[in-house]
This record gives C-alpha cells, sequence and structure tokens, in this order.
C-alpha cells in the first residue's frame, strides 16, 4: 500500500491529499486519512473501487478549513480483512487519540489482538495492522515517551511494514518506524513528511532521506528526554523522479 503522513503548523491539506494520490498505484481499494485540527482527531475513509480518492478529496473540500497539524493518509491493499469500510485504514485506539496507518504484514496479529481483548481493549477491524494502535495506547498509558513506546510496540511485532503514528495530544510530532518494507522522510518548508515512495512530495519538500530499519524516527518537534532519531540524524538520498 501506500502511506504519507505529514506534520507543520499550517499544512495545506489538499496538497498533501494530492501526495496520496500519487501513491494510489500501490494500492486503490480503499484509502483513507486522519488531520489534526485545533485539538481534535478526524478520520474520513472511502471504500469504493477506484472512486475511494475522489470521495475523500469531497470530504476533504467540505470542511470549513484547509489547514491542519498532522495529516495521515493510506491507500490500502488488503492482506488481513476484506476491502471494507471499517478496515481502512487509518486504524484508531479506543479513546480515537491515536491514528496509525501500515503498509506490510504483521504475522503474529492474532496472538496480539486475543491478548489485547483479553484486556479490555474493543476492535473496530479485522486487520491486523489496528494491534498497533492499541498497543500504543497501552504503551503511552504506562508512561513511555511517543518514540520509546512505538518502539517498545514494535519489538512485539513480527513481520514486514512501515508504520506511521499520529498522536492527537501530540499535534507537533509525527513518528514513523519500518522493518523491509520501504519508508521516507522528506522535509520542505515549515512541515516535514514520511511516505512510501518519493513522488507523493516531490512538489512540496526539498530533501529526502530514508528511514533506517527497527528504530523510530520523529518528525516536527521530538520531545526532549525522549529516543528514537531525527532527520538530521539520516542518510540524505539524491531523489530521480519523471513524471511517467
Ligand atoms: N496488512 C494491512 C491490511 O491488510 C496493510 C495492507 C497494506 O499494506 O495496504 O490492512
Amino acid at each position: 500500500c501506500g502511506i504519507v503522513g505529514a506534520v507543520g503548523s499550517e499544512l495545506d491539506l489538499v496538497s498533501i491529499f494530492e501526495g496520496l494520490r500519487r501513491l494510489e498505484y500501490r494500492g486503490y481499494d480503499s484509502a483513507g486519512i486522519a488531520v489534526i485540527h485545533d485539538g481534535e482527531l478526524l478520520t474520513a475513509r472511502a471504500s469504493v473501487a477506484r472512486e475511494s480518492m475522489d470521495v475523500l478529496a469531497s470530504w476533504l473540500a467540505e470542511r470549513p478549513f484547509r489547514k491542519g497539524e498532522v495529516m495521515l493518509g493510506h491507500t490500502r491493499w488488503p492482506t488481513h480483512g476484506a476491502p471494507t469500510l471499517a478496515n481502512t485504514h487509518p486504524h484508531l485506539d479506543c479513546h480515537g487519540d491515536i491514528a496509525v496507518v501500515h503498509n506490510g504484514i504483521i504475522e503474529n496479529f492474532r496472538e496480539l489482538r486475543a491478548a489485547l481483548i483479553e484486556r479490555g481493549h474493543r476492535f473496530g477491524s479485522d486487520t491486523d495492522s489496528e494491534v498497533v494502535a492499541h498497543l500504543m495506547e497501552e504503551a503511552l498509558g504506562e508512561g513511555l515517551l511517543p518514540a520509546r513506546a512505538l518502539e517498545h510496540v514494535f519489538v512485539q511485532l513480527r513481520g514486514h511494514m512501515a508504520l506511521v503514528v499520529a498522536l492527537r495530544f501530540e499535534p507537533r510530532l509525527l513518528l514513523g518506524i519500518r522493518r523491509t518494507s520501504p519508508l521516507l522522510a522528506a522535509v520542505g518548508e515549515g512541515q516535514a513528511f514520511f511516505a512510501s515512495d518519493a513522488p507523493a512530495f516531490l512538489s512540496l519538500a526539498e530533501q529526502f532521506y530514508e528511514v533506517p530499519e527497527d528504530v523510530a524516527v520523529v518528525l516536527g518537534n521530538p520531545i526532549a528526554g525522549d529516543q528514537g532519531l531525527s532527520v538530521g540524524d539520516l542518510e540524505p538520498l539524491t531523489v530521480e523522479w519523471s513524471s511517467q
């Protein structure tokens, strides 16, 4: 699938959505976005064969606002769970505070999900991905800072994947982590991005970086004392792109 994430105090939501559209070739069954705006986390999902992007574009066009602090996007290529609306990403924790987009497969999700249900979590989808939102809820609830919490969750996951996580109560940062699946970070003026592939943000970013494996990368303003890497720690990439 294709994932994007963006963080900045004045994100232009439509241009970031256009970035997601350029990843549609990576999965088109269904697509969804999450936006953090004025302390609220809003999501929109569509599962209409070949028209999901247009449904989301209309949703965005109807918002009374054009700007946001964080935005996530996902075009799904289902591996676990039918291509239904409920299975469309982003997936949220029980309180709707943590939003996750996921590319890849979590092989041990059944065990993780069963244990989470036993501890009182309610699931809204049949996907492997949703366990990440609930595990993050627990890790943050135990007092771990965001990047530490994501790494703590990530070591419990088997398989290959890229994850981008947004937190409603931390609208100045965005977290990404990956193993095998692709994930790039990029920096533009007053904004920073994650994406599965560079075309998503070529018009908005000046510099691209490869996210290293198994370490949380924090975009935006990291919290003092939290572990994880910032873009300054990453390997700059030379991106070549043609528009075909
Ligand atoms: N395994 C996840 C799902 O089925 C993500 C698939 C993808 O990469 O689009 O929802």
